[in-house]
């Protein structure tokens, strides 16, 4: 049997990591099994999505690595999801209900007040032809909702393990608006159906869904898909992130100039019993994917955790694979100086301000008990500077001043870099070339 996932975002809004997770997750799974992964998009809220969301999201997946082998928009599809209401509402499964909002808002109150759960009371079930003739001649338009059977459902969730939703507790869900609009449920049940999706991976805010669409599956169809419910992303305080999303977007953090394998990394890992920590590419978090690694806690999301991975995935990173990256940065030197800064860098823009430290002007940086120092330092600085000069150098010097230690390399860090830490000295000093160095060396900004 040929795995089939899908990854269903809305268009009405970027991407940010609590949905990123999401489609990782599909794509680890589906790629694993050697399966197919189909984007779609739940657009059939023809308001609020548009076609530049649309785009945004496909960038931000593209950018990250997470290919799909198809996509297709809900809103191509309402004729199959007007099938299907017609289905149901001939077996008495989809009826139509005239409460305005204000009316089942009060109903809810009074529930609340007589500490009654908040479950519709399927008064619409008792109306008859008359009555809804009459509503109908006041003007009024019906909303469609699915009947649930009251008992409880079942199923053997890939992640939770058994679960039971009893739909006596849940209202009948609505399917279909006054305007005649369908709402996430039914398209999203008919898609799974017709494009044979054997595993739905989502968030466990869905877990409840799952109960009504289960029945709603059913009374479709025989297909029945495997559910796997992730546990939520919560931030490092433990609290959840809604509010935070907005600043989680991939826009956001590819702005930043976060990396998209520090991103898959860290949201590949987190809430699993592996550990958290830089992986080389998707094919080896591929490797490593198991459901059975998701754990029941929520998955903590950590900025810091994030930064240091990115770090640690360009410490290993050839200059190739940045090479564009620093080119539109402005930032020359090549190979040869990413390769002595690499180490040194959280995100790629950081090489802008080494860039700086080694080949703009700047003025040495060198305290008033130093001064005579750092002058002897720049005399006995040999022009050609060779891979062993920094040793050399340093090893008369510490002769010479009888200084050692950080009294003995500090000065010449700072002068050279105006920085207290760095990369190596001796890769530094070749990249930025004796006179440079004697300058700085003696004060002058060069
Ligand atoms: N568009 C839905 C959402 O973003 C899809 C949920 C699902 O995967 O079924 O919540």
């Amino acid at each position: 049997m040929t795995v089939i996932a899908r990854f269903a975002p809305s268009p009405t809004g970027r991407l940010h990591v609590g949905n990123v997770r999401t489609a990782l997750l599909n794509w680890l799974f589906v790629r694993e099994q050697s399966g197919k992964l189909i984007l779609r998009i739940d657009d059939t809220d023809l308001e609020r999505s548009t076609n530049e969301y649309e785009q945004g999201i496909k960038d931000d997946l593209t950018w990250l690595g997470l290919n799909w082998d198809n996509t297709f928009n809900q809103s191509h599809r309402f004729p199959s999801y007007e099938a299907a209401a017609k289905k149901l509402k001939e077996e008495g499964l989809l009826y139509p209900c005239y409460e305005t909002a204000d009316e089942l808002d009060r109903q809810r109150k009074l529930q609340r007040v007589q500490s009654k759960p908040p479950v519709y009371n399927r008064a619409a079930l008792e109306l008859t032809d008359a009555d809804r003739a009459a509503l109908e001649a006041e003007g009024r338009k019906p909303h469609w909702r699915f009947k649930l059977s009251g008992n409880p459902v079942t199923w053997d969730d890939v992640i939770r393990g058994e679960q039971t939703v009893d739909t006596a507790s849940l209202s009948d869900p609505v399917l279909i608006r006054e305007d005649g609009s369908f709402l996430y449920t039914l398209p999203s049940v008919v898609d799974d159906i017709e494009e044979k999706i054997t595993h739905v991976i989502r968030g466990e805010d869905h877990v409840t869904n799952s109960g009504a669409q289960i029945e709603v599956f059913r009374a479709l169809s025989n297909h029945l898909p495997k559910f796997a419910h992730t546990p939520l992303l919560v931030g490092k305080d433990g609290k959840g992130l809604s509010k935070r999303l907005g600043s989680l977007s991939m826009q956001e953090l590819r702005e930043q100039g976060l990396e998209p394998m520090a991103i898959c990394s860290l949201l590949a890992k987190i809430g699993t019993s592996d550990p958290i920590e830089a992986r080389p590419s998707m094919d080896v978090l591929k490797d490593e994917f198991s459901f059975s690694k998701i754990g029941r806690a929520p998955a903590r999301f950590d900025e810091d955790e994030l930064l240091l991975i990115n770090g640690k995935i360009l410490h290993e990173t050839p200059y190739a694979d940045v090479k564009d990256h620093l080119d539109s940065l402005n930032v020359g030197g090549g190979e040869a100086f990413w390769n002595v800064i690499r180490a040194n860098v959280t995100k790629v823009v950081d090489a802008a301000g080494w860039s700086t430290v080694i080949y703009s002007p700047m003025p040495g940086r060198i305290e008033p008990e130093d001064v005579d120092f750092c002058k002897a330092a720049a005399n006995c600085l040999p022009d050609n500077i060779t891979a062993d000069t920094w040793s050399e150098w340093i090893g008369t010097l510490k002769v010479d001043h009888a200084r050692k230690g950080k009294t003995l390399f500090m000065p010449l860090r700072r002068a050279l870099t105006g920085r207290d830490h760095g990369p190596e000295m001796g890769p530094i000093l070749m990249l930025m070339g004796a006179e440079k160095a004697r300058a700085r060396l003696r004060g002058e900004t060069a």
